[in-house]
């Protein structure tokens, strides 16, 4: 007899047949969950389910992650190269040989005609690091175009650019594991259970078993938020106001650890100058926090024997991005919490391989965190790659953002997108749209024939997705973990590898130069590069990565050889005196003035526009979007409008609305919620022709990241909804 819930609707679990489990590594964000991938006996991909033994996840994964194996069959898959002569015409199927020479022919003709930095790259935080290794050599030393970046400009750009000024270098010093050990921790703009879900329930965890303040920065009420003991709603924009004055507060009452500054620091003195304009009467003015709470919260951060900071694109995208995050180093640097248990600056990164992008693929430098400035490093690099140095730029080419306006200028000609949507991601979507336009030549290689971007392309390149090949990824805590492969990719796809390898064959500079063919000869390659440096891989393997999990680096050949299991000295970076990466080992405190130069709300554009991931989403849909599972918790393009707001408006839960900015406008549906204040709307970045044709996208100096969270906006209601409702429509992918 059945009693209760088991009579009403009795749980089943469909056995799905699953024969074998395949390892991998979670190909969305930058957690770095460990996955198995069931295939059954005919090989037939059937299901996933997280790690039990992994360090990172211990057996979860996130509503993404659980379904990742339907990507496999999702539609919109490319099969087959695809050219054309123009883009107002249609594509036709071509060969993988005659698409590659096609290509080279192109670079070459644009190259010689226009200049080398005629034809740009733009990569992605997407591919496998030995890809971003093999496109790099191909774009350093045989391309030779210095206009080459990766689309993590729009995310993590600045954490780089403020690591590398504070420290020395890129890298995210601490681990999740530092939430364990932590006795307070302040998170800057980052919403973990919605965009890092698993690291949120590290978190989560880690305060069960002991609880510890969490204090939250950031202008919505978000998830995180309502977890925290205390929630810092700050005026937009203003991050860098705050951190002064937290700053201000520590040195003058003398919190500050000046043994620690001594030792470890330069610039204490201009730092201490500077902070003295942002007393908290003053701060609270420009930051909107009262200025009580500004004390409170920096002698509760001073006072706590470790503290730490997480951050992710509350922080990074904004014009003070870069400053916001030297401003969290010198928060960490004057309290001594760098390098130790439970204090570090931690930036948490977004897509999967963001770290590998940064480490491997020469973006912005040469591989294993060289930079193109120093003539050592293209020595070093030039005789390893057997490339003449002099071929190497001396100092880096424009980031992503700086590569769209030069097309617009006639500067750069040709562009090659791998795996990257700027039709979506990109602020002014109508701007961005004529960009492209005025191309010579587009190639756009990606897993999906439907990208949007690919309206404007010449050339279209089909590349297998994540399991479909095999390498490895590092996460936010600096570990390298594995994807092993699982099935084959569609049609004629290609891995990203073997493509980046067909089309370095056609230049005539590669007869002297070696291109592996597979994987983990590169990652030997890499391994041989790392050797005695901060991202030091050189005691790794594909086998033992998979063995351990993942392994973080620094793990050395000296410490593999010795039997020293990871995380042998892997876990943190800075942990001994003076050890950061500038020639006198001292970090640098910096003073940060605020000049607060970003659109604001005014008369005719009223409220806030504020942009963010869901949890179900990643970035532009072009996975998601496919997936039922993910796709329909949040199918049709939204907005959070505060009930007062929309009050005031006369505007109804459920309704259309256009919301206007001094760019364009974008209809979406109006979900009434206090999670936002009454003078600032919320609305997610993933959805195509939808919030970017608003956003405004001033870049930070340093970082040359957008500020795609500070612009302002006018709401309109709609007379025909039914017509606004099949717009909106028209905005779903599928
Ligand atoms: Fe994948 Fe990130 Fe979800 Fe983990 S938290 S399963 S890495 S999307």
């Amino acid at each position: 007899m059945l009693f209760g819930r088991d009579k009403k609707n009795p749980i089943k679990i469909v056995d799905k047949k699953a024969a074998k489990w395949t390892y991998a590594t979670c190909g969305y964000c930058s957690v770095g969950c460990s996955i198995e991938v069931a295939t059954n006996i005919e090989g037939k991909v059937v299901g996933s389910r997280g790690v039990g033994g992994a360090d990172v996840n211990r057996g979860k994964l996130c509503v993404k992650g659980i379904f990742e194996h339907e990507l496999f069959d999702s539609a919109g898959r490319g099969d087959k190269p695809l050219i054309r002569a123009a883009i107002n015409e249609g594509f036709r199927e071509t060969t993988w040989d005659q698409a590659a020479s096609h290509m080279a022919t192109k670079i070459n003709d644009i190259q010689q005609r226009y200049g080398r930095d005629a034809f740009a790259v733009v990569s992605t935080g997407q591919l496998l690091t030995e890809e971003f290794y093999t496109l790099g050599k191909l774009t350093r030393g045989l391309i030779g175009t210095n206009n080459y970046d990766g689309n993590t400009t729009l995310c993590m750009a600045s954490a780089v650019s403020g690591y590398k000024r504070s420290f020395g270098s890129d890298g995210p010093p601490g681990c999740y594991e530092d939430f364990e050990h932590t006795g307070c921790l302040i998170a800057w703009g980052s919403n973990l259970p919605e965009q890092h879900p698993i690291i949120y329930w590290r978190l989560q965890e880690a305060r069960e078993k002991r609880d510890f303040p969490l204090i939250v920065v950031d202008p919505r009420v978000t998830m995180l938020a309502q977890k925290a003991d205390i929630h810092l709603a700050i005026t937009p924009g203003t991050d860098l106001v705050l951190l002064n004055a937290l700053a201000h507060v520590i040195i003058n009452e003398g919190l500050h650890d000046k043994a620690y500054i001594d030792a470890n620091t330069v610039g204490i003195e201009a730092l201490t100058s500077e902070v003295q304009h942002y007393d908290p009467t003053t701060a609270a003015k420009l930051c909107g926090i009262d200025e009580d709470t500004i004390r409170n919260v920096a002698r509760i951060y001073a006072k706590a024997p470790t503290a730490m900071s997480i951050w992710t694109m509350g922080i990074n995208q904004s014009t003070h991005g870069s400053d916001g995050v030297v401003a969290i180093n010198n928060l960490n640097l004057i309290t001594a919490n760098i390098g130790k248990p439970g204090g570090t600056s931690l930036s948490i990164t977004g897509q999967c391989n963001a770290m590998g992008t940064r480490e491997w693929s020469s973006c912005s430098g040469l591989p294993g965190y060289r930079q193109l400035e120093n003539p050592e490093d293209r020595e070093e690099i030039g005789h390893y790659w057997k490339v003449d140095p002099e071929f190497f730029p001396k100092k880096r080419g424009l980031a992503q953002t700086d590569i769209f306006p030069a097309i617009e200028s006639g500067e750069i000609k040709g562009l090659w997108l791998v795996a990257t949507n700027p039709m979506t991601s990109m602020p002014n979507t109508e701007r961005m749209r004529k960009t492209l336009a005025k191309l010579d030549f587009l190639v756009v290689q990606d897993s999906y024939a439907d990208v949007e971007t690919n309206q404007y392309a010449h050339l279209y390149l089909p590349a297998a997705t994540w399991a479909e090949k095999e390498g490895v990824f590092t996460n936010t805590e600096r570990r390298v973990n594995i994807v092993r492969k699982v099935t084959d990719a569609p049609g004629e796809s290609k891995a990203d590898f073997e493509i980046f390898n067909l089309l370095a064959k056609q230049f005539e500079g590669s007869k002297a130069m070696s291109f592996p063919e597979q994987p983990q000869a590169a990652f030997e390659e890499m391994k041989t590069l790392s050797k005695g440096r901060l991202a030091d891989i050189s005691g790794m393997s594909h086998d033992l990565i998979e063995k351990q999990r993942g392994i973080q680096w620094p793990y050395t050949d000296e410490q593999a050889s010795r039997g020293e299991l990871p995380p042998a000295g892997g876990k943190r970076l800075y942990t001994t005196p003076a050890s950061f990466r500038f020639a006198d080992g001292k970090a640098k405190l910096i003073a940060l003035p605020f000049i607060n130069n970003n659109e604001v709300p005014d008369e005719q554009f009223p409220f806030w526009l504020n942009t963010g991931r869901l949890v179900e989403h990643f970035h532009t849909r072009t996975k998601t979007g496919k997936l039922g599972n993910t796709n329909k918790y949040s199918p049709i393009p939204f907005m959070e409008i505060n009930p007062d707001a929309a009050q005031d408006l006369g505007i109804e839960q459920g309704e259309y609305v256009r919301c206007i900015s001094r760019r364009g406008d974008a209809v979406v549906m109006a979900m009434l919620t206090q999670r936002v204040p009454r003078n600032m709307v919320f609305i997610p970045f993933h959805y195509f022709d939808c919030v970017n044709r608003l956003t405004l996208g001033l870049l930070d100096p340093h970082s040359r990241q957008p500020a795609y969270k500070q612009a302002a906006i006018t709401i309109e209601i709609l007379e025909d909804q039914q017509a606004a409702a099949q717009l909106s429509m028209e905005m779903r992918r599928f």
